[in-house]
Order: C-alpha cells, then sequence, then structure tokens
C-alpha cells in the first residue's frame, strides 16, 4: 500500500483525544476540502507491504495499544487496507479508522471504531457523505463535523438530530477547522470559527454534541507534521 508516514503522537481529535497512538497515514485522497491539512499526503509517500507496516507499528507500540489508520483518504486503498486492519485487530490493537465519509465503509471489519467524516456546506466538498454509511455504524463509532461558520453548525446540528446520530454513535463531534496558514501560535486564534462561539451555539440549542479541538494544534505548531 502507499504509505505518508508512519509515527507516534498524542491522538488529538475524537474521544480518544489525549492518547498515545500510532499513526499509519496513507498517500491520495479523492477529495480537496478547502481547509484540509494533510495536502501533503496527496501525492508521493512509499510502497510499503503489510508486513513492513505491521512490523513499523510493532516497533512503534510493542504488544498493543491505539492505531489511527488515516490519511488521505485510507478507504481509497481498501483492498489493502481492510487486511491491515484486521491484522491489528487479531494482534491485540485498538484500531481507529478516520475517514472522510465518501467511501463505502461496509466491508471495515466490525470491531474498528470509524470516527467518519461528514462534511459540511463551506468545506468545498458538501454533499460527499456517502448516505448508506449511516446503516454501517456501531455504537462505538463517531461521526465527525469541521465547521467552519454558523451555516455549518446549523448544518450539523440539524443533521445530528435528523439522523439521530447521539443515539446511534458514541460521538457527534463538532470541531472548529483550523486555517491552513496557521502556524505558530499554539492556541485558538487561528480557528476560522471560535470555539467559544461555537460552545455558546451548542448550549444555547442543546446540540447533542461533543466540541472537540485538535489538541495536537495546541501541543505543537499548527503547521507541524507528523504529530
Ligand atoms: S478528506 Fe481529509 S485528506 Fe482529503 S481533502 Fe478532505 S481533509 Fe484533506
Amino acid at each position: 500500500m502507499q504509505i505518508t508516514e508512519i509515527y507516534k503522537s498524542i491522538q488529538g481529535e475524537s474521544t480518544y483525544a489525549g492518547l498515545p497512538c500510532v499513526f499509519v497515514r496513507l498517500t491520495g485522497c479523492n477529495l480537496r476540502c478547502s481547509w484540509c491539512d494533510s495536502e501533503y499526503t496527496f501525492t508521493g509517500g512509499h510502497r510499503r507491504t503489510l508486513e513492513e507496516v505491521i512490523e513499523e507499528v510493532e516497533q512503534l507500540s510493542p504488544g498493543g495499544g491505539l492505531v489511527e489508520i488515516t490519511g488521505g483518504e485510507p478507504m481509497l486503498q481498501e483492498r489493502e487496507v481492510v487486511p491491515l486492519m484486521q491484522r491489528l485487530l487479531d494482534a491485540g490493537y485498538t484500531v481507529l479508522l478516520e475517514t472522510s465519509g465518501e467511501r463505502q465503509l461496509e466491508r471495515v471489519p466490525r470491531r474498528v471504531i470509524k470516527i467518519v467524516d461528514v462534511k459540511c456546506p463551506n468545506s468545498g466538498e458538501p454533499d460527499t457523505f456517502h448516505m448508506e454509511n449511516l446503516d454501517w455504524l456501531n455504537p462505538e463509532d463517531e461521526v465527525k463535523f469541521v465547521l467552519s461558520d454558523r451555516t455549518d453548525y446549523e448544518f450539523a446540528r440539524d443533521f445530528v438530530s435528523r439522523h439521530r446520530l447521539d443515539q446511534r454513535v458514541n460521538a457527534a463531534l463538532f470541531s472548529p477547522a483550523f486555517s491552513k496558514q496557521a502556524s505558530g501560535a499554539r492556541d485558538a486564534s487561528a480557528c476560522l470559527l471560535d470555539p467559544r462561539e461555537l460552545a455558546e451555539w451548542m448550549l444555547a440549542d442543546g446540540a447533542p454534541a461533543r466540541l472537540s479541538l485538535q489538541i495536537h494544534k495546541f501541543v505543537w505548531d499548527p503547521a507541524m507534521k507528523g504529530v
């Protein structure tokens, strides 16, 4: 499979945020979100066999722990990534899959915890969510909305209620988008939507969702890769 990087860091944006995690970042994405912070994954990377990837994960986190399969869009390499996830599960790892929601998720192994995006109106990729994926969500999964303004927020709030996501999955995550140019300041100044404003909207509406900040951007320089 084509891999951009494999590294260990702190999980940044889900209910697993803050835990040590090995990231397997696959190359390539078929979407072009306006606030994407992973454009360096669109091309390049290195060919790695399944065995090579497993070996590297085991070196970084021997005997188990948390592994996140991410990208780019990892499900573009479904034929190889599904057996990889199964092997990691069999080896005792807790496996997270971070995906754009545009690919069909039917063949993802049941024990993988899916963190599935639903792209909002101002993402540059609206209406790309594969609606049948709602049927493949498990109670352990999470659905993430990256928000850049009030229109995105209202879309997310209404999507969560219409599809009763709060009753279907572990969490609906509302995450303020970061500016692509963010660098230097490790604070909320580069958020496209002020987290405080988002929190106040959520409280006013009683939104059944969890405010989620990309904590790695508060720990390291927001422009830093491999964290
Ligand atoms: S789906 Fe993810 S990797 Fe692809 S463009 Fe959007 S944010 Fe970037």
